[in-house]
């Protein structure tokens, strides 16, 4: 596996790549990986000849300087993982390699209302950020395929409108949430909780799946209500939000015929550690 750190080593290795016609499939991360990241590098070898992975931290979607500051960082281990997996390249940038002329945005990406609700709402400038990263690593990286884990379940829908607007040619494809035994969802940010938190922390999928069945039988927001009260009643844990949503808008339903493609979003802090899950329920 090639480790490459510079946007020129980068633009010299796809350029080798494309001159043998090999389809190159993109998996972005911000590291600390685990084997929720690694079932979207297995898809993304089994998928084309040649995969990368780029592990960056990027500044520009944190909106809060504490959540960047604390976003724990592992890059050997994260080599050896991705090594293992059959990557081909990894692409590990230092911030300045990235945005040689600073962090600050200088372009407004069009990202649709799918980019306003939820993490929009009470992350400022998050996708922002998302959309400028990712669509500048898709610049290098010319991607045939890049893979998005269903986790975040919102940004996937906003890249697939910043690919749109922007005109770039890649498949996105959408892969799904990989759980721990206990129905905790992966994240990176699990290794922040205490022994305490991270024995509740499965207590929001519990709910979560607990909600499709009673939602046979209550409302939209009945169902809604349910979820945040049983979440909110475990200790340290306080519900930021709570969506139905239409899968495809993103639009909170209100009832559920409204929609064949139903979605609850939720975020939970975990005493200060910010968690999100979903689940379908249609
Ligand atoms: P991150 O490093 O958190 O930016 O995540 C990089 C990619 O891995 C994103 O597309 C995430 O949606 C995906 N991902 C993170 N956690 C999981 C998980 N538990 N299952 C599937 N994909 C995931």
């Amino acid at each position: 596996m090639q480790i490459i750190r510079s946007v020129g080593e980068l633009a010299d290795y796809v350029a080798m790549q494309r001159r043998h016609h090999h389809a190159i499939g993109f998996v972005p991360t911000m590291g600390a990986l685990h084997a929720g990241h690694i079932s979207l590098v297995e898809r993304a070898v089994r998928d084309n000849e040649v995969t990368i992975v780029s592990v960056f931290v990027n500044p520009t979607q944190f909106n809060n300087p504490s959540d960047l500051a604390t976003y724990p960082r592992k890059e050997e281990e994260d080599f050896r993982m991705l090594a293992g997996a059959g990557v081909s390249a990894v692409f590990a940038p230092a911030v300045e390699e990235m945005y040689p002329s600073g962090t600050s945005r200088d372009h407004e990406y069009k990202l649709g209302s799918a980019a306003e609700v939820m993490e929009g709402k009470y992350r400022p400038g998050h996708f922002q950020g998302v959309a400028q990263v990712v669509h500048r690593l898709f610049d290098l990286v010319r991607p045939d395929r890049a893979y998005f884990g269903e986790k975040d379940f919102q940004q996937i829908a906003v890249i697939r409108n910043m690919v749109e607007s922007e005109h770039v040619d890649v498949e996105i494809i959408a892969c799904p949430i990989r759980r721990a035994a206990d129905g905790l969802a992966l994240s990176s940010r699990n290794a922040l909780l205490s022994e305490e938190q991270r024995r509740r922390a499965p207590g929001i999928y519990a709910a979560l799946c607990e909600s499709v069945d009673y939602s046979q039988s209550h409302t939209v927001q009945e169902t809604h209500d349910m979820v945040v009260e049983r979440i909110n009643n475990i200790p340290e844990m306080r519900v930021e939000y709570y969506e139905i949503v239409d899968g495809r808008t993103l639009m909170p339903i209100s009832e559920w015929g409204e929609s064949d493609f139903a979605v609850g979003c939720i975020t939970v802090y975990n005493g200060d550690v910010r968690l999100i899950d979903n689940i379908r329920y249609k």
